[in-house]
């Protein structure tokens, strides 16, 4: 288009962004009264020649105009697409949201441990309430009002009956009145004393253990909590010293070589190359006749450990506290 009015369009419209750039230039060249417009409506006053001339161009010009106006509008249409693409555009490249995932507490992992081990050895799990009463927690244990063995535990008392469970012992008992040897389980779960310090908390978990049957003697008891010790801390030294349990008789507590410093004596055993983790004895014939057993026919063993002090120990960590702090940076660690 040679003519000066296309040439001027021409350049108007390359400078256009908009749609209403656009819709103002159609307006200004072909609207009602846009330039073109209002030349063709005059083309009546030229003489004939011309008029035919001039109307041919002017139509030329007005066709391309239209062309050129539906062109750009295509245009801008297409550039507000791809604005809006780039817009919308993710870029796969930046670092996503960090996320984690959760994990076993590592009571948990001892205790679920703990649990797999007996399994193996044909233990079944039981379960008892945390809200015990004063009766399975300390009489039928052999452990009357009287008896002295009621200061080894810190109680809290619910009611003058009524007791936090001092250990899970309490579940031997229910049980012993429900079933009828032979008998061989675990009673993992919590327990609660009055105490607070780097190794002792209000709350902790327990897990004892029954066996029961005629025969049943302290070289099971030998047996199974050796096994067990080997398998939860690998070939470690085992060594059993006398103690005392109003629920037992005899009663030992088993040592392991310490696994800190391998027996030559540090902090964590106090010295000694040893550290305590079982408490166990042959059940006292007093328990039995609570339980309602006829007298003489059964014997078996019970033990009895912290949870906590285990993990611990296999983990190395040096205050229980920790474990209920639920610190993240602690937790992660396992
Ligand atoms: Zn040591």
């Amino acid at each position: 288009m040679q003519d000066p009015l296309a040439q001027a369009f021409i350049k108007e419209i390359s400078e256009i962004n908009s749609f209403t750039e656009l819709v103002n230039l159609k307006a200004k060249y072909i609207g009602k009264k846009g330039i073109i417009t209002e030349r063709i409506k005059s083309l009546g006053k030229l003489p004939a020649e011309e008029r035919k001339a001039q109307g041919k161009i002017l139509n030329e010009i007005k066709n391309f105009i239209e062309e050129t106006i539906k062109n750009k509008e295509q245009e801008l249409k297409q550039k507000e697409i791809s604005e809006a693409l780039k817009k919308e555009l993710i870029d796969i490249t930046l670092r996503g949201k960090d996320f984690y995932f959760g994990g076993s507490h590592p009571v948990n992992k001892t205790l679920l441990e703990i649990v797999d081990i007996f399994r193996e050895l044909g233990f079944t799990v039981e379960e008892g309430p945390e809200v015990e009463l004063d009766y399975y927690n300390f009489e039928a244990l052999n452990i009357p009002k009287d008896h002295p063995a009621r200061d080894m535990q810190d109680t809290f008392y619910v009611s003058d009956e009524v007791v936090l469970r001092t250990h899970t012992s309490p579940v031997q008992v229910r049980v012993m009145e429900r079933k009828k040897p032979p008998l061989r389980f675990i009673s993992p779960g919590k327990v609660y004393r009055r105490d607070s310090d780097v190794t002792h908390t209000p709350m902790f978990h327990q897990v004892e253990g029954l066996m029961v049957d005629e025969d049943v003697s302290f070289s099971h008891l030998k047996g199974v909590l050796v096994y067990f010790l080997k398998r939860l801390f690998g070939d470690i030294p085992v060594r059993f010293r006398p103690s005392f349990f109003p629920f037992t008789e005899p009663s030992t507590e088993i040592d392991i070589g310490c696994i800190i410093c391998g027996g030559v004596g540090c902090r964590v055993c106090k010295g000694t190359g040893w550290l305590e983790v079982l408490g166990a004895g042959m059940v006292h014939p007093n328990v039995f006749k609570f339980a309602g057993y006829p007298e003489g026919k059964y014997t078996g063993f019970a033990f009895g450990m912290g949870v906590e002090r285990l993990t611990m120990l296999k983990y190395g960590i040096d205050d229980i506290r920790l474990f209920f702090e639920n610190d993240i940076r602690f937790l992660r660690q396992f």
